[in-house]
């Protein structure tokens, strides 16, 4: 049986006329890392900052923990971590001054070193935060968050601006995160870090949420068609299209087949090996970018604008 660690039912945040969240519903299960994706202006941190009791929902039901975020505020805070959009601390202070500081509000005496180590952070620890790189920063920012041991770690937008290799440390990071046992919660705009990271997603638009599963059932729902491309291969028009309707010839020659069906696939596939061993043959799957695309009707550019 998988434990639900947040439960959200209807959930409704309201800024006078305009619904921020829309009665939306989903569930987090214990261990995993679930992804809330949308756009800017989705409701990703409204919701967030509602699951880590930090804004009131307007209606609906919140719970983290069978814990209701209204009511049982005190014994939810002491279970989570929590690293914030444009996550910022004490500039002068060091990385350990910083981490230490924290553990000192929780009480916390023992697994600091242990914590620094994980994250890559001992080495650097008596560095000033001011002078670290943005990975870096958001690095120390999850150290802090984990001062606290907490069993669910909440992190809003934790690659928006890092440059690929930032993004993809911190990515190992998280996913280092999850092999301790402690669930995630991440929103982001990068379908490429949904794919990267996620056990299960939500995509959230406008307040609205449109769908939730792992990103094999949504790729396989919504994704639409497989594709082979053959390059340099003329003959490889008439072999596809005996496993598939769908052929074309592309601008630049290329031979492109469509298929609803992955056993065509590879029927193809192994028909094509037999034609010739020099064709180049490429398989397109489909990705989170053709999801969102089928699901909302428009992508995410890389500022995290929704462009319809
Ligand atoms: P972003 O990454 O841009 O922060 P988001 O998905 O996190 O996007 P929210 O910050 O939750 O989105 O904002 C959702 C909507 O609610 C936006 O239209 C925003 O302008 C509005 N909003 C957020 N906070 C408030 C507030 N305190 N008062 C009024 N409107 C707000």
């Amino acid at each position: 049986m998988v434990e639900k660690v947040i439960e959200v039912k209807e959930l409704t945040k309201k800024y006078g006329n305009l619904s921020a969240v829309d009665h939306i519903s989903f569930d987090v299960y214990r261990g995993e890392i679930f992804s809330l994706v949308g756009p800017n202006g989705a409701g990703k941190t409204t919701t967030v900052e509602i699951l880590e009791c930090l804004r009131k929902p307007t209606s609906g039901v919140a719970r983290v923990f069978g814990l209701d975020v209204v009511h049982d505020e005190e014994k939810i805070k002491k279970k989570i971590g929590v690293v914030p959009q444009e996550f910022n601390t004490f500039n002068r202070l060091t990385v350990k001054e910083n981490v230490d500081l924290v553990a000192k509000i929780y009480g916390v005496k023992s697994g600091l070193k242990q914590n620094l180590k994980r994250l890559g952070l001992w080495e650097i620890k008596d560095k000033k935060f001011e002078a670290l790189s943005g990975g870096t920063k958001r690095r120390v920012g999850i150290a802090m968050a984990l001062a606290g041991k907490p069993e669910l770690l909440f992190l809003d937008e934790p690659t928006t601006g890092l440059d690929p290799q930032a993004r993809r440390e911190l990515w190992e990071t998280i996913r280092s995160l999850k092999k301790m046992g402690v669930t995630i919660f991440l929103t982001t705009h990068y379908m490429e870090e949904v794919e990267a990271l996620s056990d299960r997603a939500s995509i959230i638009v406008k307040g609205k949420l449109f769908t939730t599963g792992t990103v094999s059932e949504l790729v396989s729902k919504y994704g639409g068609d497989i594709k082979i491309v053959v390059k340099g291969e003329r003959r490889a028009e008439t072999v596809i299209k005996r496993f598939t309707k769908n052929v074309f010839v592309g601008e630049q020659g290329n031979i492109i087949g469509t298929f609803p069906n992955r056993r065509d696939v590879a029927k193809a596939l192994l028909s094509l090996y037999k034609l010739s061993g020099k064709c180049r043959i490429n398989v397109v799957e489909p990705t989170m970018e053709d999801v969102f695309l089928r699901v909302v009707g428009g992508r995410i550019d890389e500022s995290g604008e929704l462009i319809s």
